[in-house]
């Protein structure tokens, strides 16, 4: 690893903040969120969005994941249009509902959290769903619950794959029950894919929290997680807040849920495109077996195992 690591380092060329050349205008450059390093924009774009220096892996727009993993050109969208509505009328204390979504959309150039739509990953069909925290940090409203279950009904009916990438800070809380009900539709969505015996990967990035842990996030056959992702159910800082209690350093981390088997393996996202095409291509070898009546094992015939 330390091997690879320096590998990357004589490739990637990234430089501490004090040594960068001033004839490099700044709009080039990235600051690491993890090491603090500036990494040369191009090869940080390169690298999916990887730290060559620390591996941390940066938030990426639903877009760039789009890109990242599917096959080029494949991906078409649908209900790119469907946008939330202020339906109770919430009283915000600077600016309205309407006038927060309207800005979101603005900063994310998505008009809600998530997109979803079909495409190949190294030529497997999948119907993707990719969950995006620039918009209104992926919160789960009446909309983004609709799209995952559309997502889900669509892979349910034509016997696609589902691939899902979430991420989420919580529930839209100026969507107050609706937001909630999220959880019930999309979790019985997916009893009726696991009925029909579909394969269904999800994918939890940093943050994964609340309403979209407990409900579609963790109801996979497979559970894959980005390395250092932040996984839970209630955030650490809140729980501390409440609790006044301090938390063990990383109890909210996937390499902590790895070990106590709430996530199947953790995945770099360099090696993600090639993971979930191993799956699909595992569920598919099962389907097509004239054995098994075009039907999967119970347990999907998916050996879930961390690559090395
Ligand atoms: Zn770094």
């Amino acid at each position: 690893m330390q091997r690879l690591f320096r590998n990357q380092e004589r490739r990637f060329g990234f430089l501490p903040g004090r040594q960068r050349q001033p004839d490099v205008p700044d709009e080039l450059w990235e600051k690491c969120a993890g090491c603090g390093e500036m990494i040369y924009l191009a090869e940080f774009e390169q690298n999916a969005h990887v730290c060559p220096k620390c591996d941390h892996h940066a938030r990426l727009s639903a877009r760039k994941r789009v890109q990242f993993l599917l096959d080029p050109d494949t991906f078409v969208e649908r209900d790119s249009t469907m946008r939330s509505q202020d339906i109770l009328n919430f009283e915000r204390p600077e600016r309205s509902y309407e006038q927060k979504l309207e800005d979101e959309a603005g900063k994310a150039g998505i008009p809600e959290s998530v997109i979803y739509g079909t495409g190949t990953v190294r030529g497997e069909e999948v119907v993707l769903a990719v969950i995006d925290t620039n918009f209104f940090m992926a919160t789960m409203g009446s909309v983004v619950g609709e799209k995952v279950t559309r997502a889900i009904e669509l892979a349910t009916e034509t016997r696609t794959p589902l691939v899902i990438v979430a991420a989420s800070a919580g529930a839209r809380m100026e969507e107050g029950m609706f937001s909630l009900m999220q959880m019930a539709k999309t979790s019985a969505a997916l009893t009726r894919l696991h009925e029909a015996r579909v394969l269904y990967v999800s994918v939890l990035t940093d943050p994964t929290l609340a309403g979209v842990t407990a409900s579609f996030a963790t109801l996979a056959d497979v559970i894959v997680a980005e390395p250092q992702a932040t996984i839970g159910f209630t955030g650490p800082r809140l729980i501390e807040q409440i609790t006044h209690a301090k938390l063990p350093a990383g109890t909210h981390s996937a390499e902590f849920m790895l070990e106590r088997g709430m996530v199947d393996c953790i995945v770099p996202r360099n090696d993600l495109r090639r993971t979930l095409a191993r799956l699909i291509g595992l569920y598919s070898s099962q389907t097509s077996d004239p054995s098994t009546d075009g039907m999967p094992p119970m347990n999907g015939g998916v050996q879930a195992k961390a690559p090395s």
